[in-house]
């Protein structure tokens, strides 16, 4: 089974969720993915949670109506925090009693405007260069820190950096970015 690659300074993964969980996750406060499958070397890194083009009619009926779902789009970044098994559904209303796998996402940070165009993959994926930008650029001011990190900043120094145009982004060294990976 392949390992998600942890060398990078920053490393962030995405992960491809049907609608309506992907905004869930970014809006409802959806605490728990239901997968079959562990997130394995990837607890407590961050993914970027991708809204795929496939709906999950049965779910469509237990969030708001007026609940927005961008497909093919990037909607949150969050973080897995961990994963666990045989709880039986009791550990959120968002778990399901059949899964084989919980993961566990903490400090979903929604982005105002998705980021469209973007297409699924299986599995934890890697997000390329240009697609963290285009997410970094997306994120609301008060997540600089996330945003550094996707542009693969030092979290010191933003001067370098030739690549995004639009934001001046001041890393922040303060509770505003919980969920930093450690590696
Ligand atoms: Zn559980």
């Amino acid at each position: 089974m392949r390992k998600p690659t942890v060398s990078e300074p920053y490393p962030v993964r995405a992960l491809t969720l049907w609608q309506p969980h992907a905004s869930a996750v970014a809006v409802l406060g959806k605490d728990i993915e239901n997968r079959g499958w562990p997130p394995s070397s990837f607890s407590g890194g961050l993914i970027l949670v991708h809204a795929g083009l496939d709906t999950d009619q049965a779910a469509l009926r237990q969030v708001p109506r007026d609940l927005e779902l961008p497909r093919g789009a990037v909607v949150a970044i969050a973080r897995i925090t961990g994963a666990h098994t045989d709880c039986d559904g009791r550990c959120s209303p968002w778990a399901d009693r059949d899964s084989t796998w919980h993961w566990e996402l903490s400090d979903a940070v929604q982005l105002p405007t998705p980021v469209t165009e973007v297409k699924g993959r299986q599995r934890l994926w890697v997000p390329d260069d240009p697609l963290r930008r285009r997410v970094a650029a997306a994120l609301p001011q008060n997540a600089a820190c996330l945003a550094s990190h996707l542009r693969k900043e030092p979290s010191a120094s933003t001067a370098a950096l030739p690549a995004a145009p639009e934001t001046v982004i001041r890393p922040a060294r303060s509770s505003a970015c919980p969920s930093t990976p450690t590696k």
